[in-house]
Protein backbone atom coordinates (compact mmCIF):
# COMPACT_ATOMS: atom_id res chain seq x y z
CA UNK A 1 0.00 0.00 0.00
CA UNK A 2 3.15 2.73 0.67
CA UNK A 3 4.15 2.05 -2.97
CA UNK A 4 1.06 2.90 -4.10
CA UNK A 5 0.08 5.59 -1.87
CA UNK A 6 3.70 7.31 -2.80
CA UNK A 7 2.86 6.84 -6.59
CA UNK A 8 -0.56 8.29 -6.06
CA UNK A 9 0.42 10.89 -4.40
CA UNK A 10 3.19 11.78 -6.44
CA UNK A 11 0.96 11.98 -9.77
CA UNK A 12 -1.36 13.92 -8.36
CA UNK A 13 0.53 16.31 -6.61
CA UNK A 14 1.87 16.98 -10.39
CA UNK A 15 -1.60 17.02 -11.92
CA UNK A 16 -1.87 19.86 -9.32
CA UNK A 17 0.86 21.77 -9.85
CA UNK A 18 0.31 21.96 -13.40
CA UNK A 19 -3.39 23.17 -12.71
CA UNK A 20 -2.06 25.94 -10.75
CA UNK A 21 0.28 26.93 -12.84
CA UNK A 22 -2.55 28.30 -15.15
CA UNK A 23 -4.25 29.97 -12.33
CA UNK A 24 -0.82 31.55 -10.69
CA UNK A 25 1.70 30.92 -8.12
CA UNK A 26 -0.42 29.63 -4.82
CA UNK A 27 -3.26 28.57 -6.14
CA UNK A 28 -4.94 25.15 -7.39
CA UNK A 29 -7.96 24.23 -8.66
CA UNK A 30 -8.21 20.37 -7.57
CA UNK A 31 -9.58 18.52 -10.46
CA UNK A 32 -13.15 17.40 -8.69
CA UNK A 33 -12.86 13.69 -10.06
CA UNK A 34 -9.66 13.22 -8.28
CA UNK A 35 -11.22 14.78 -4.67
CA UNK A 36 -13.42 11.68 -3.55
CA UNK A 37 -10.10 9.60 -4.80
CA UNK A 38 -8.30 11.46 -2.27
CA UNK A 39 -10.54 10.47 0.75
CA UNK A 40 -10.70 6.50 -0.72
CA UNK A 41 -6.88 6.67 -0.99
CA UNK A 42 -6.11 8.02 2.63
CA UNK A 43 -8.72 5.62 4.30
CA UNK A 44 -10.93 8.63 5.73
CA UNK A 45 -13.52 11.28 5.22
CA UNK A 46 -11.48 14.39 4.65
CA UNK A 47 -14.96 16.55 3.79
CA UNK A 48 -13.98 18.39 0.40
CA UNK A 49 -17.34 18.54 -1.37
CA UNK A 50 -19.55 20.14 1.29
CA UNK A 51 -23.08 18.87 1.13
CA UNK A 52 -22.56 15.40 -0.81
CA UNK A 53 -19.98 14.23 2.22
CA UNK A 54 -22.86 13.88 4.15
CA UNK A 55 -25.11 12.40 1.86
CA UNK A 56 -25.40 9.07 0.94
CA UNK A 57 -23.56 9.77 -2.26
CA UNK A 58 -20.59 10.35 -0.93
CA UNK A 59 -17.88 7.74 -2.54
CA UNK A 60 -16.06 6.69 0.55
CA UNK A 61 -19.39 6.38 2.24
CA UNK A 62 -20.26 3.61 -0.51
CA UNK A 63 -16.48 2.41 -1.34
CA UNK A 64 -14.53 2.89 1.72
CA UNK A 65 -11.10 1.12 0.42
CA UNK A 66 -8.48 2.62 -1.89
CA UNK A 67 -9.25 3.00 -5.78
CA UNK A 68 -8.00 1.10 -8.45
CA UNK A 69 -7.58 -2.17 -9.16
CA UNK A 70 -5.77 -3.90 -6.28
CA UNK A 71 -7.45 -1.20 -3.62
CA UNK A 72 -9.13 -4.25 -1.81
CA UNK A 73 -6.08 -5.75 -1.15
CA UNK A 74 -4.92 -5.54 2.40
CA UNK A 75 -0.64 -4.69 2.43
CA UNK A 76 1.65 -3.72 5.35
CA UNK A 77 1.99 0.25 5.71
CA UNK A 78 5.72 0.77 6.03
CA UNK A 79 6.96 3.74 8.18
CA UNK A 80 7.55 6.41 5.71
CA UNK A 81 4.28 5.46 4.08
CA UNK A 82 2.51 6.07 7.51
CA UNK A 83 4.21 9.49 8.03
CA UNK A 84 3.52 10.18 4.48
CA UNK A 85 -0.11 9.25 4.92
CA UNK A 86 -0.67 11.62 7.95
CA UNK A 87 0.96 14.68 6.03
CA UNK A 88 -1.28 14.09 3.01
CA UNK A 89 -4.64 13.68 5.12
CA UNK A 90 -3.29 17.30 6.15
CA UNK A 91 -2.72 18.53 2.87
CA UNK A 92 -5.69 17.94 1.44
CA UNK A 93 -8.02 18.68 3.56
CA UNK A 94 -6.40 22.20 3.80
CA UNK A 95 -6.02 21.95 -0.61
CA UNK A 96 -1.63 22.60 -0.05
CA UNK A 97 1.01 21.18 -2.40
CA UNK A 98 3.57 19.87 -0.98
CA UNK A 99 6.04 22.92 -1.17
CA UNK A 100 3.35 24.93 0.16
CA UNK A 101 3.13 22.37 3.25
CA UNK A 102 7.01 22.20 3.73
CA UNK A 103 7.18 26.40 3.83
CA UNK A 104 4.20 26.10 6.88
CA UNK A 105 5.95 23.22 8.71
CA UNK A 106 9.11 24.98 8.38
CA UNK A 107 7.69 28.01 9.36
CA UNK A 108 5.66 26.45 12.56
CA UNK A 109 8.93 24.63 13.42
CA UNK A 110 10.89 27.68 13.93
CA UNK A 111 8.86 28.35 17.18
CA UNK A 112 10.20 25.44 19.34
CA UNK A 113 7.64 25.85 21.77
CA UNK A 114 4.10 25.09 20.93
CA UNK A 115 4.51 23.64 17.35
CA UNK A 116 1.64 22.04 16.88
CA UNK A 117 -0.54 24.86 18.12
CA UNK A 118 1.60 27.55 15.73
CA UNK A 119 0.58 25.06 12.49
CA UNK A 120 -3.00 24.56 13.55
CA UNK A 121 -2.69 28.84 13.77
CA UNK A 122 -1.06 29.01 10.38
CA UNK A 123 -3.94 26.91 8.82
CA UNK A 124 -6.52 28.40 10.38
CA UNK A 125 -6.17 32.02 9.94
CA UNK A 126 -5.27 31.69 6.23
CA UNK A 127 -8.50 33.43 4.38
CA UNK A 128 -9.72 30.48 2.58
CA UNK A 129 -10.09 28.28 5.93
CA UNK A 130 -11.52 31.41 7.73
CA UNK A 131 -14.20 32.03 4.38
CA UNK A 132 -14.90 28.26 5.09
CA UNK A 133 -15.33 28.50 8.66
CA UNK A 134 -17.82 31.67 8.10
CA UNK A 135 -20.22 29.10 6.17
CA UNK A 136 -19.22 31.34 3.01
CA UNK A 137 -18.24 28.60 0.89
CA UNK A 138 -19.76 24.94 1.19
CA UNK A 139 -16.13 23.66 0.90
CA UNK A 140 -12.96 24.95 1.21
CA UNK A 141 -12.62 24.58 -2.80
CA UNK A 142 -16.32 27.04 -3.20
CA UNK A 143 -14.70 29.24 -0.62
CA UNK A 144 -11.50 29.49 -2.96
CA UNK A 145 -13.15 30.43 -5.79
CA UNK A 146 -14.96 33.55 -3.86
CA UNK A 147 -11.54 34.70 -2.90
CA UNK A 148 -9.86 34.48 -6.43
CA UNK A 149 -12.81 36.41 -7.82
CA UNK A 150 -12.21 39.01 -6.09
CA UNK A 151 -15.51 38.98 -3.13
CA UNK A 152 -13.40 39.72 -0.31
CA UNK A 153 -12.48 42.38 1.46
CA UNK A 154 -10.01 42.27 4.30
CA UNK A 155 -10.18 45.86 6.25
CA UNK A 156 -11.70 47.19 2.98
CA UNK A 157 -9.34 46.16 0.90
CA UNK A 158 -9.67 43.37 -1.88
CA UNK A 159 -7.71 40.49 -1.30
CA UNK A 160 -7.83 37.60 -3.93
CA UNK A 161 -4.54 34.94 -2.43
CA UNK A 162 -6.53 31.97 -0.70
CA UNK A 163 -3.22 31.65 1.67
CA UNK A 164 -2.96 35.22 2.61
CA UNK A 165 -2.65 35.20 6.76
CA UNK A 166 -5.20 36.70 8.40
CA UNK A 167 -4.29 38.59 12.01
CA UNK A 168 -6.47 39.28 15.18
CA UNK A 169 -8.57 41.86 14.60
CA UNK A 170 -8.57 41.84 11.06
CA UNK A 171 -12.04 42.52 9.50
CA UNK A 172 -13.25 40.67 6.80
CA UNK A 173 -16.29 41.31 4.54
CA UNK A 174 -17.67 40.19 1.55
CA UNK A 175 -17.39 43.14 -1.26
CA UNK A 176 -21.00 44.81 -2.85
CA UNK A 177 -20.62 42.70 -6.23
CA UNK A 178 -20.84 39.17 -4.28
CA UNK A 179 -24.28 40.47 -2.74
CA UNK A 180 -25.96 40.20 -6.13
CA UNK A 181 -24.38 36.81 -6.78
CA UNK A 182 -26.91 33.67 -6.89
CA UNK A 183 -24.17 32.05 -4.87
CA UNK A 184 -24.55 35.06 -2.53
CA UNK A 185 -28.66 34.79 -2.14
CA UNK A 186 -29.19 30.81 -2.28
CA UNK A 187 -26.00 29.71 -0.51
CA UNK A 188 -24.48 32.30 1.44
CA UNK A 189 -27.45 33.86 3.23
CA UNK A 190 -28.98 30.32 4.08
CA UNK A 191 -26.02 28.03 5.17
CA UNK A 192 -24.29 31.41 7.26
CA UNK A 193 -27.32 31.98 9.01
CA UNK A 194 -27.18 28.31 10.79
CA UNK A 195 -23.41 27.67 10.79
CA UNK A 196 -21.76 27.51 13.96
CA UNK A 197 -18.89 29.51 14.08
CA UNK A 198 -15.51 28.82 16.02
CA UNK A 199 -14.79 31.30 18.85
CA UNK A 200 -11.84 32.94 17.60
CA UNK A 201 -13.95 34.43 14.94
CA UNK A 202 -16.55 36.95 15.66
CA UNK A 203 -19.61 37.96 13.19
CA UNK A 204 -20.98 41.29 12.74
CA UNK A 205 -23.47 40.68 10.32
CA UNK A 206 -24.02 38.26 7.43
CA UNK A 207 -21.10 39.84 5.21
CA UNK A 208 -18.59 41.04 8.11
CA UNK A 209 -16.69 39.17 10.91
CA UNK A 210 -13.55 39.25 12.19
CA UNK A 211 -10.49 37.37 13.82
CA UNK A 212 -10.92 38.40 17.25
CA UNK A 213 -8.13 36.29 18.14
CA UNK A 214 -5.73 33.20 17.46
CA UNK A 215 -7.23 29.88 17.31
CA UNK A 216 -6.56 27.90 19.87
CA UNK A 217 -5.07 24.17 19.53
CA UNK A 218 -7.86 22.67 21.41
CA UNK A 219 -10.53 24.37 19.15
CA UNK A 220 -9.81 22.87 15.51
CA UNK A 221 -11.07 19.70 14.45
CA UNK A 222 -7.80 17.77 12.67
CA UNK A 223 -9.87 14.13 12.77
CA UNK A 224 -6.99 12.35 14.97
CA UNK A 225 -4.10 13.60 12.44
CA UNK A 226 -1.24 13.01 14.00
CA UNK A 227 0.82 16.39 13.61
CA UNK A 228 4.02 14.88 15.48
CA UNK A 229 4.69 12.28 12.61
CA UNK A 230 3.71 15.07 9.97
CA UNK A 231 6.66 17.15 11.53
CA UNK A 232 8.81 14.30 11.56
CA UNK A 233 8.29 13.59 7.98
CA UNK A 234 9.29 16.93 6.88
CA UNK A 235 12.63 16.77 9.81
CA UNK A 236 13.86 13.63 7.87
FE1 LIG B 1 -14.63 12.64 0.58
FE2 LIG B 1 -17.13 11.68 0.54
FE3 LIG B 1 -16.70 14.27 0.48
FE4 LIG B 1 -16.06 12.79 -1.67
S1 LIG B 1 -18.09 13.15 -0.85
S2 LIG B 1 -14.83 14.45 -0.72
S3 LIG B 1 -15.40 10.90 -0.61
S4 LIG B 1 -16.14 12.90 2.19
Amino acid sequence: MADEVIEEVKSEETKEAGAGNKVGAGLRFIKSKSVCRKCRRVGMKLFLKGDRCVSPKCAFTRRSYAPGQHGQKRSRISDYGRHLLEKQKLAFIYGLSGSQMRILISKATQFRENTEEKIVQLLETRLDSVVYALGWGRSRQEARKLIVSGHILINDRRVDKPGFLLKAKDVISLSARAQGLKLYKENILLLAKDKQIPAYLKKKNEIEASLARLPEFSEINLFNISLPLVIEFYSR
